[in-house]
């Protein structure tokens, strides 16, 4: 049976002395074209992943660039990386390397160990880069 009623909501206030940005100070080093963004909503109205589950790419980042990260790489795993979300943004940030760096500071993995398989394989196997 639904539920009816109401629930209080989560205090959404920032302490700026209190929120960990870390991370944050990170991403904006490594996908400097997100200090753009102007939240315009635009990367989630074009975005094929919304289109079939309630991932939302601007709520996450917006989140992100808030230091609060709790479930954030979870959501992250929705996003196929197409990159349909790069062709519109109006301010050029680099929205698919913003979702890729994301994941990857949230994960503490640093740019080299961060490969694909076949990549890391043939470093295994003497074959180096190509
Ligand atoms: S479309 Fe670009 S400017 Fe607009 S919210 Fe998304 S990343 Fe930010
Ligand atoms: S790259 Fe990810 S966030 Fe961007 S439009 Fe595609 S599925 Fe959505």
């Amino acid at each position: 049976m639904k539920q009816f009623g109401f629930t209080i909501s989560k205090g959404r206030q920032l302490n700026f002395d209190e929120m960990k940005t870390d991370k944050v100070e990170k991403l904006l080093e490594l996908v400097p074209s997100y200090k753009l963004c102007i939240g315009c909503g635009g990367c989630t109205a074009s975005c094929s992943a919304a289109g079939f589950t309630d991932f939302n790419i601007r709520k996450i980042h917006t989140s992100f660039l808030r230091a609060q990260y709790d479930g954030l790489d979870e959501q992250l795993k929705r996003c196929m990386l197409c990159g349909k979300c790069l062709l519109v943004c109006p301010r050029g940030v680099n929205t698919r390397s913003l979702i890729i760096n994301m994941r990857r500071v949230l994960n503490n993995v640093d740019a080299v160990t961060w490969r694909p398989q076949r990549e890391l394989k043939q470093k295994e196997q003497g074959g180096g880069e190509q």
